[in-house]
């Protein structure tokens, strides 16, 4: 299928709807697109509908959504604000993880979502999600630190189901999702060319302007987009450091089965 046939969301969500192209379609109730705002700067992908979410035609609207509105609440956004996806768009039968063939078939909606979006920031929630950008890779080592991958900066964090199962999860969640904003800044603050604020030197010169010895320079010249980009990746690659000790690996089966870390108790510091 040629996927540029859908020209917006709305054909994207119909088509979802309507589709018959594994065998996903024989046992679903509703086939679950994704809503959200077309303006979005955030795209959160998660692995695909539940229960809850089969019956509704809806994503994250079973306890787990119920914990992510909390945590979009916490950067004072509403789920309206942001775009809400899954990987595949219909129930597995018991929740089960989805074939290759399934996921092949159905990635092709995720694909255009994520092109038509054209997301600042894409968090994946769940280690099936991280796979999509990162294969193989442990969603306890890759949480919490943005990644560029194919043009697109990705911030994986732990599903919220899996604070669901493990109190111990939640705080590395509110955690994770605390620094969204930062992340946020910071990506606009390299794309439009602008000096990065040094937070040690914000701190330490508290309310005081900043007077500078040195000749103002010159406004930046317009860079070109792949020097922008080259110098994002390197700002991003800077501020990547694990933010949990390494001690132990932890890789949970499907998102709905706990993932648990020990909580950090490092200070967080994307940049
Ligand atoms: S899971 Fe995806 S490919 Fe399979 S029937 Fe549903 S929408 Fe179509």
């Amino acid at each position: 299928m040629n996927t540029s046939a859908f020209n917006n969301l709305q054909e994207i969500a119909l088509r979802v709807k309507n589709c018959t192209d594994c065998a996903l379609s024989a046992d679903r109730t509703n086939a679950v697109p994704g809503e959200g705002s077309e303006d979005a700067k955030l795209l959160f992908i998660g692995e695909g509908p539940g229960q809850q979410e089969d019956r509704q035609g809806r994503p994250f609207v079973g306890a787990a959504g119920k914990f992510l509105e909390e945590l979009l609440a916490s950067i004072g956004l509403t789920r309206e604000q942001v775009f809400i996806a899954n990987m595949i768009k219909c129930r597995p039968p018991q929740n089960r993880d989805p074939s290759p063939d399934e996921m092949a078939a159905c990635s092709k909606y995720l694909d255009r979502q994520i092109e038509l979006l054209n997301p600042e920031l894409i968090v994946t929630l769940g280690r099936f999600s991280l796979g999509r950008f990162f294969p193989g890779e442990s969603i306890t080592r890759a949480r919490g630190k943005v990644r560029e991958k194919d043009g697109r900066f990705i911030y994986p964090v732990m599903h919220p189901a899996a604070a669901l199962h493990r109190q111990e999860n939640r705080s590395v969640i509110v955690q994770d999702f605390s620094e969204i904003p930062a992340v946020l800044e910071k990506l606009s603050q390299t794309r439009s060319g602008a000096p990065i604020p040094d937070p040690v030197s914000q701190e330490s010169t508290s309310a005081e302007p900043v007077h500078s010895e040195s000749p103002q320079p010159e406004a930046p010249q317009p860079e070109a987009p792949q020097k922008v980009e080259a110098a994002v990746t390197e700002q991003l690659d800077m501020f990547s450091a694990p933010l949990l000790p390494q001690t132990a690996e932890f890789e949970p089966e499907p998102d709905t089965i706990p993932e648990t870390v020990a909580p950090s108790t490092q200070q967080l510091s994307l940049f």
